[in-house]
């Protein structure tokens, strides 16, 4: 039997081959509807969080059995903060919930949608008939598995490169560090050989990659060179960027601002260059406008180039239809295309949202039932109401021209607010409304993005039931083709770019921009606030407070 729940109730939509999918009836279920959640990242855990499970019977699986605060990843590279101080147990995320939700310290190796499993293989040993495998039955499955580093398939780059998307790459990095200074202090280098271990190569020149530099030639300043002081001038930063600016997703005035400062700090920042190929001793890479080739030997390299797919992901979205994606396509409800009751949020997805104009067509035709190409004024002002939930940026465009009322919007479209009945002027009303399409751009991979999916996600299912108590829902989502639920809309609240010295910047809604000490200090506040606990909270600020007075550590353990 399917156990569908009645989430959807009256939601109906063409499937990808054409088959129309029928509406759902709730269907009455003594048992528990089972919950499996993939993943502990951004996304699983703010799901968790928010979840009331004493509505469901969850089950959650991770090859991690905590929640990493990867904002300050590139703190831990360096010792400012400590791995311990920015990871909090997922079970002790879970215990605070009323009913249990079960943990399993597994990797989920493939989805199998049609028979609603899940089949996962576990990193411990195996049991005592040798199985390390187990399926998991779901009626709801969140996908929230995040993303891996994107080395574009060149050569060399798993091999001899470090990452940083994980904990674990964050120590090893740390390690690395040390290493490098620890070998040019050996007696038996020539300086030629020290200096080329104290190169340190960042390829990438996004957030990520620039925060680490920024990080690392801290670490090197303020702490490593008073303990080496005999390699002090030898030390070398360099950041290798594709595109022809450093932080180019960031406005202009921060991107430019970090090119200054990492010139003043002796940080090269080298754009225009794509690294095609990385061997154990020396990158080489191409100059993007003449061709040339050139070679740069390093001491450790730190591949940041961006996220790719996992290959559950990828062989998910082989079995329904979404072949060479980046990412799971959902609807704006985070349902996955083509699948049922699966959802998928975080950077392992990516909305793909119908263009407005269309779906503004298809509310005008739903709306004209008999075909006869004019409304009345209340049948426009419910479709103007239903426009303005699916789209919030419809209703700013409204305001920001001024335009308080039905009558105002029909004038500006051309239309006749004299009459009693509208003839359908959906060509005017679409050139009114024509640059709100421009704005509907895809959504960052970012924590923010992850969180606020994972919240709006859980609030849907904690209000499942009134839904199927209540199957017709409010008066204005009544007709078959329109949805119960709002879709999910992302509020940015800004982004920081930590640049070392105590300064950041910082893009605040509103277009403004923000640089320097003061910045920093917002960035802290921030940070410490967002903590997912008062334990992870207080050992970051107890690590900050250490790091301003007796500096980083820079044993190698
Ligand atoms: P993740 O947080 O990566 O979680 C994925 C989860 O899935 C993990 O628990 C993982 O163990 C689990 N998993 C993986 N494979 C499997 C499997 N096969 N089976 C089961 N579980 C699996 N974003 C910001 O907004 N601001 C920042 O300042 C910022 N800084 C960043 C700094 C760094 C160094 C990095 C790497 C990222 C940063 N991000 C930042 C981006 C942010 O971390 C991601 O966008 C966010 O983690 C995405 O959340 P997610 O839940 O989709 O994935």
């Amino acid at each position: 039997a399917t156990a569908s729940g009645g989430v959807f109730v009256a939601y109906s939509e063409p499937k990808a081959n054409g088959v129309e999918k029928s509406s759902e009836t709730p269907q009455v279920n003594s048992r528990k509807q089972r919950v499996v959640v993939l993943g502990t990242g951004w996304a699983g855990t703010s799901f968790l969080k928010n979840l009331d499970s004493s509505m469901y019977d969850v089950q959650v699986v991770s090859p991690r059995n905590y929640f990493a605060f990867t904002p300050l990843l590139p703190s831990v590279t360096c010792g400012t903060v400590e791995a311990r101080s920015i990871v909090e147990p997922i079970r002790n995320i879970i215990k605070k919930k009323s009913e249990e939700i079960q943990f399993f310290e597994a990797e989920c190796v493939k989805i199998d949608a049609a028979n609603k499993k899940v089949c996962c293989r576990s990193n411990h040993d195996v049991n005592l008939e040798g199985k390390e495998e187990f399926l998991l039955d779901y009626d709801y499955l969140v996908i929230a598995l995040g993303a891996r580093s994107n080395t574009f398939n060149t050569p060399g780059v798993m091999e001899n490169c470090h990452f940083l998307k994980e904990i674990e790459d964050a120590q090893k990095i740390r390690r690395s560090v040390v290493d490098c200074f620890e070998r040019a202090n050996l007696p038996n280098l020539n300086e030629e050989e020290k200096k080329t271990n104290l190169h340190f190569l960042i390829v990438g020149g996004g957030p990520t990659g620039v925060e680490f530099a920024a990080e690392l030639h801290d670490f090197v300043h303020e702490d490593l060179v008073k303990l080496y002081p005999m390699v002090r001038d030898l030390v070398k930063i360099t950041v290798v960027q594709s595109g022809d600016h450093i932080l180019n997703t960031f406005d202009e005035r921060i991107s430019s601002f970090a090119e200054a400062k990492f010139q003043r700090d002796g940080i090269e920042v080298k754009t225009g260059y794509r690294v095609v190929s990385v061997s154990d001793k020396a990158i080489i890479m191409k100059a993007k406008a003449l061709g040339e080739i050139s070679s740069i030997p390093y001491g450790m390299v730190v591949w940041s180039t961006g996220i790719g797919t996992r290959p559950v992901i990828m062989d998910f979205m082989e079995q329904i239809g979404q072949k060479d994606r980046r990412a799971l396509a959902t609807d704006e409800w985070l349902r996955v295309k083509g699948c049922e009751n699966v959802f998928a949020l975080g950077d392992c997805a990516t909305i793909h949202q119908r263009r407005v104009m269309e779906d503004i067509s298809s509310i005008f035709t739903i709306a004209d039932k008999d075909n006869s190409g004019t409304l009345t004024v209340k049948e426009f002002q419910d479709i103007i109401e239903d426009i303005v939930i699916r789209y919030p940026q419809v209703e700013l465009y409204f305001k920001s021209k001024h335009l308080c009322n039905v009558v105002d919007l029909l004038k500006d479209s051309g239309g006749d607010d004299k009459k009693d009945s509208i003839e359908l002027d959906i060509e005017g009303f679409k050139s009114a409304l024509s640059h709100v399409d421009s704005q509907m751009k895809s959504l960052p991979a970012t924590a923010q993005v992850a969180a606020q999916q994972g919240e709006y996600l859980s609030r849907c299912f904690n209000h499942m039931k009134e839904c199927k108590d209540n199957p017709e829902g409010p008066l204005r989502f009544r007709q078959s083709g329109r949805h119960q639920f709002r879709p999910f809309q992302y509020k940015h609240f800004g982004q920081f770019a930590p640049l070392g010295g105590e300064q950041t910047a910082a893009e605040l809604p509103g277009d403004w921009v923000s640089i320097g000490h003061s910045t920093q200090w917002l960035w802290y506040s921030v940070y410490a606030s967002k903590q997912v606990s008062w334990r992870t909270r207080a050992l970051v600020v107890s690590d900050w407070t250490r790091r301003f007075i007796f500096g980083r550590d820079s044993s190698r353990i």
